[in-house]
């Protein structure tokens, strides 16, 4: 499976400038490129190599390799506007929208990313550092950092082209690994359930519950910073709520990372699956006041299923979605399902068979059950099919 891995680039101001002037270069001569594309209708590589390549690399001093990834680039962007086009993101031909994607060239960011393949990036695990190709010439020795785990997967890994990127003054490479997957568990003693949401982020049916209150309400003032800072109208805070979104969405990010990680390390050492909610109507489901309101929309419960997903499918640890509906209303223990069996936020009671637990934990040991059905009902499908064939 593929892997996305970004290091920090350390460069001194001198290579700072150096980087900063090879990806400015890059992006002009690829937005160059895109308009010539646009008025030769030339939006194939080797098409648009012909016009094109041999003026890129007088222009703007780009070496063989990076004018060729200039011009794919460009190819690139076109393919995706197509895309999109075809698939409605611009809406219905006649749009305004829609015209005004189709009816000029493609334009790239002073900053846009530029990728590099291996004849013009080299790393050097050991040193942490990068050898890369620049208009002025090739960096040596330009450090690079980041976490530990990630650079081990870097240096066992890596494959193919990365990609350098200007974001917030900072530079970066994003680089991508090729990952075995470990063999799919086929036979899982059960499964962990993972009920999602607002108070916990995430509770396990083994009644472990992640990051409560203390995250919610270092969110909330936040969010309350930030709208401040958005009803001040100038740029300085503008500038200002954009960083502070940025540094929540890193620690939003960071949190799903830590969170997903213990959920699969815990099924994987248990020999079971994971059965997560499906995430469409977590929002629905939720009928709140509107502050909390608020922080359930911020909460990015999408990443944190995805993230959960590609550990899992790493670790062969196999992954159920089950259908959510009154898991917080169902009891645990003899299934019955009622409104009031949950009297508070925080408290689930039957009122059949008197079983008192955490609200969340019951929600999530439903969950469990249930994706041991989906399992064995998918399962009992294969085999099925199996036999038809047979
Ligand atoms: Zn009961």
């Amino acid at each position: 499976m593929k892997l996305v891995v970004r290091v920090k680039l350390l460069p001194t101001p001198l290579q700072t400038s150096a980087l900063g002037a090879t990806l400015h270069a890059c992006n002009q001569a690829a937005t160059w490129a895109a308009g010539v594309a646009f008025e030769e209708n030339a939006r194939r590589p080797l098409e648009l190599r012909k016009h094109t390549y041999a003026e890129i690399r007088e222009r703007w001093g780009l070496g063989a390799q990076a004018a060729q990834h200039a011009i794919k680039k460009t190819c690139d962007a076109y393919t995706t506007v197509k895309a999109n086009l075809r698939n409605g993101r611009y809406g219905r031909p006649g749009a305004k929208r829609h015209a005004r994607a189709s009816g000029k060239p493609v334009v790239f960011r002073p900053q846009a990313a530029q990728p590099y393949d291996d004849r013009m990036l080299s790393w050097q695990h050991q040193a942490r550092t990068v050898s890369i190709w620049t208009t002025a010439g090739r960096l040596k020795g330009v450090a690079f950092t980041g976490q530990a785990e990630q650079l081990a997967v870097l240096a066992g890994h890596r494959q193919g082209e990365s990609d350098l990127v200007c974001q917030g003054g900072k530079w970066f490479l994003i680089a991508t690994c090729e990952i075995a997957e470990a063999a799919p568990n086929s036979h899982p003693a059960g499964f962990l359930g993972v009920d999602l949401g607002i108070v916990n982020i995430a509770a396990t049916s083994d009644g472990e519950r992640h990051c409560g209150r203390r995250i919610n309400r270092k969110r909330e003032q936040d969010r309350k910073l930030r709208s401040k800072l958005q009803k001040k109208q100038t740029k300085s805070a503008r500038r200002r709520a954009k960083k502070y979104a940025g540094k929540e969405a890193r620690r939003n990010k960071d949190i799903n990372h830590k969170i997903s990680k213990r959920i699969v390390a815990e099924a994987e050492r248990t020999g079971r699956g994971i059965a997560l909610e499906t995430l469409t109507g977590i929002r629905e489901r939720a009928r709140l006041r509107k502050p909390q309101r608020t922080t359930l929309h911020s909460w990015p419960f999408a990443q944190l299923g995805a993230f959960i997903a590609y550990k899992a499918k790493r670790a062969g640890v196999p992954v159920v979605y089950v259908d959510p509906a009154y898991t917080s209303q169902e009891c645990s223990q003899c299934r019955h399902i009622e409104r009031g069996n949950r009297p508070s936020q925080a408290v689930f009671s039957c009122r059949v068979c008197g079983f008192v637990e955490h609200a969340d934990h019951n929600a999530s040991h439903n969950i469990a059950h249930r994706g041991w059905y989906v399992w064995v009902c998918g399962a009992q499908s294969t085999a099925l099919e199996l036999t038809l064939i047979a």
